[in-house]
């Protein structure tokens, strides 16, 4: 039964296909291992519950050492007989693009496993996170069979080849805020150049990545090739990233575990890793912008996108102290067309906090921004707390100082810090004022300042005047503690492969 109550016939409809989904126990939890569904090695399990209401949607496989040898194993095996890694790249062309067709085949019953499993609305799920992913696996395949190596301007005598070879079992490992969009941008540039992959998926949201796997399988790609072993982080997670026989670790995820990412690497084998982590993004709105209504709407619907769970929410707002009043005005007053509501329901624009954790965590953030000074203007509490989900209001919290925690730290809830700057030289030094680079962006017409702030910001992605416009042709990574590594565009294939040179000595020549 639903804890919220009938809204709209379409909302009635995607109700009926989740509860028949739970009630019919059709939700599998089961690893994919070797082209199989199969129980954890030691038969544990952890219980997979909904952030919309707290609810029971089934028991996950609770992966440990014995399973990510396994799958390791079988991996090493699959990339080493050539079954995939060795078929011509416009077969693996083939096989990507087929499951991206299977992805958009299967929309719905995806788009409702990552709503019920991690709490976005459904409208997103659907309009947003299948999308991308299947585009992302088919922009892979797509370039596979288009991309050329290099010969080297050698002396007459040699003949020096410059190639990419695929590196060989990779690890991947996730996060929850947007589960198989962040799966999608490690699987389509690590299958595309031949590699075998074993994905472990967010404890917090496994269901999607364990569907992929499957469709995966039906596009045609070869048994062993891509597995997935979910469970915690502290188990499988830390054993695929120790394990000798992994080559390369492709990380999503917290700052924190991302220096564990590199322990590990300095403990093992010295694999690769390429971490893609936290932000605190700035949007640095200057006083010549052409519309300080449209900057207010760009900061308010991206940070409350995805309920400000996403790495990239420009969770800081600086803005020139002449105009700060009109766009914190603008803001709030935006704020109440983000309520929290029914994931389910097609209209709804925020859900819910992944967990229970996260919910305290961003509350206890709230807390602490009040304590320390700054002015909550808008939400500040918990929503929804009857429908036993996890839900918080829109919140804003102007006269910020850049030193306070809550203009520090990564939220991953929605949470807006307003700061206010007099001159552009105060603007660029808060902005920077961070350990992380991810994202920001700059408002501004005058065309000298945009690109001379936006070339000062130590960020991987600089927007001027607008916000979240993106395209899996650019790269997407961040400076400093936001990561090394990037994913999306060209530029991922490099994580992936290893770079071999073959000299050849001409005699005669
Ligand atoms: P997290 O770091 O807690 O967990 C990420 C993954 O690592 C999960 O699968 C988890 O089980 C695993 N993990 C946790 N501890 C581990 C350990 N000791 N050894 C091995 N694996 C371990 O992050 P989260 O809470 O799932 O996700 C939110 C974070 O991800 C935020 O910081 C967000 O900014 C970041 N993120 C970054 C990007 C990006 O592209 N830069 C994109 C999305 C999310």
């Amino acid at each position: 039964m639903s804890a919220f109550a009938p809204t709209s016939p379409q909302a009635c409809i995607w109700r009926d296909r989740a509860e028949a989904l739970i009630a019919e126990h059709r939700i599998d939890g089961r690893a994919f291992i070797n082209g199989q569904r199969v129980s954890s090695l030691g038969g544990a399990t952890f219980d997979c519950l909904s952030p919309i209401d707290g609810r029971l949607l089934g028991v996950v496989a609770r992966g440990e050492r014995a399973d990510v040898d396994a799958a390791v194993s079988v991996a090493r095996q699959a990339f080493d007989d050539g079954r995939w890694a060795r078929q011509p790249p416009a077969e693996r062309k083939r096989v990507l693009q087929r499951l991206a067709e299977l992805m958009i085949q299967h929309k719905d019953e995806l788009a409702l496993l990552e709503t019920l499993d991690m709490g976005k609305p459904i409208q997103y799920s659907l309009s947003v996170d299948v999308p991308l992913a299947a585009r992302c696996i088919n922009w892979f395949g797509e370039a596979i069979d288009k991309i050329y190596d290099e010969i080297a301007p050698t002396p007459h005598t040699a003949l020096a080849l410059i190639q990419r070879e695929p590196i060989g079992v990779v690890g991947a490992i996730v996060p929850w805020n947007y589960p198989m969009l962040m799966a999608a941008w490690k699987l389509g540039p690590a299958l595309a150049c031949g590699n075998s992959v074993v994905l472990k998926p967010s404890e917090k949201s496994p269901l999607t990545a364990l569907k992929l796997a499957e469709l995966a399988i039906k596009a045609g790609l070869p048994e062993g090739v891509f597995n997935v072993v979910p469970g915690y982080g502290h188990e499988a997670g830390e054993a695929l990233a120790l394990h000798m026989d992994v080559d390369a670790l492709g990380f999503t995820g917290s700052t924190r575990v991302g220096r564990k990412m590199l322990e590990y690497a300095g403990q093992s084998n010295l694999k690769r890793v390429f971490n893609e982590l936290g932000g605190k993004s700035a949007f640095v709105v200057f006083d010549d912008t052409d519309s300080v209504e449209r900057a207010a709407d760009t900061v308010a619907g991206s940070l409350f996108f995805n309920q400000g769970e996403s790495c990239n929410a420009p969770s800081r707002l600086l803005v020139h102290e002449s105009i700060a009043d009109e766009m914190v005005a603008r803001i709030v007053a935006q704020s109440s067309a983000y309520q929290p509501a029914d994931p389910l329901d097609p209209s709804t624009v925020m859900g819910a906090l992944v967990d229970e954790g996260q919910l305290r965590s961003v509350l206890g953030y709230i807390d602490v921004g009040t304590q320390q000074g700054a002015r909550c203007v808008a939400g500040g509490a918990q929503a929804l707390a009857d429908t036993g989900g996890f839900y918080v209001q829109p919140t804003v919290f102007d006269r910020v100082d850049n030193s306070m925690k809550i203009a520090q730290e990564e939220i991953f809830g929605p949470v807006l810090s307003v700061i206010r700057f007099k001159d552009e030289a105060e603007a660029i030094r808060l902005a920077n004022g961070t350990p992380y680079g991810l994202q920001a962006s700059v408002w501004s017409q005058h065309i000298d300042r945009a690109h001379r702030v936006a070339r000062a910001l130590k960020a991987g992605t600089v927007h001027v005047n607008q916000y979240d416009e993106d395209d899996i042709t650019v790269p997407f990574g961040g400076f400093k503690q936001s990561g090394n590594g990037r994913d999306k565009s060209l530029h991922a294939l490099d994580k992936y492969t290893e770079l071999k040179t073959t000299w050849i000595r001409i005699n005669g020549a």
